[in-house]
């Protein structure tokens, strides 16, 4: 049996999370859902998106690990650093209140941040950040630059060569990058790499947003893939972010 870990994640807060958490709790698999405490809209989402209420996130937050995602969905180096600092404090802050709990997790709203950013993410007390950096399957190396393996989403290859080319360690990418563009529908991409990192004892992270899963009718792909995931990594192996930092760091 494989002794690859196995971790997923997801942005944004949308009360679609609920439904995502229900499939994830009935196959078994862990998750951290990364929540701002506003989300009044930006790049990707110019009109804004709804947030959880403070009820559906202490639910939620019964079964899975929230973090935070900023005060308000903010993208860190277009601000100047008083008011990053205020979106990576106070986000952390509103959110623990909310909960009623602390909050470990942080994960940089559209990926975007600086060595600067880093220092103000450690320093606020957060034990662990997330990246949008993809294509890694190997153990990682710095909590507070977590990598991810691929996002939901069926993107087309030609994203695949951009991303792979901005995010570095090209030799340390190439085995799923090949396999990210080597299969051109999502399902079996995603199986190859998961193939991959069981087959390497790696860490296999999944990470998306509920309202894209929803938009492009993904439910049911996310759940034959959780079926395939559930047959080849043993149920102690499925973690949240926060369980994977833990179980990664040196005793
Ligand atoms: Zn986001």
């Amino acid at each position: 049996m494989t002794k690859a870990l196995f971790t997923t994640s997801w942005d944004d807060g949308h009360p679609l999370d609920l439904r995502l958490a229900e499939l994830l709790s009935k196959h078994g698999f862990g998750a951290t859902f990364y929540v701002p405490v506003r989300n009044p809209g930006g790049h990707c989402t110019p009109g804004g998106l709804t947030v959880m209420s403070p009820a559906e996130l202490r639910a939620l937050g019964q079964a899975f690990e929230i973090g935070s995602h900023t005060l308000e969905h903010a993208f860190l180096p277009e601000l100047d650093d008083a008011a990053a600092r205020r979106q990576v404090a106070e986000g952390k802050a509103e959110l623990e209140a909310q909960l009623g709990s602390a909050v470990g997790g942080f994960c940089y709203p559209g990926g975007v941040f600086t060595d600067a950013h880093v220092q103000m993410v450690r320093e606020a007390g957060f034990r662990h950040a997330r990246t949008i950096v993809n294509l890694r399957g190997a153990r990682p190396a710095d909590a507070y630059r977590l990598p991810t393996t691929l996002q939901f989403y069926p993107h087309q290859r030609s994203v695949y060569l951009k991303n792979y080319l901005k995010f570095g360690d090209w030799p340390g990418r190439a085995p799923l990058f090949l396999d990210a563009i080597g299969h051109a529908a999502l399902p079996a991409r995603l199986e190859a790499m998961l193939d991959h990192v069981c087959a390497t004892d790696g860490v296999f992270h999944l990470w998306g947003h509920s309202w894209e899963v929803d938009a492009m009718g993904g439910w049911p792909i996310l759940e034959r893939f959780l079926e395939y995931a559930a047959d080849r990594i043993p149920s102690a192996q499925r973690l949240s972010n926060g369980a994977l930092v833990s179980a990664l760091a040196p005793a």
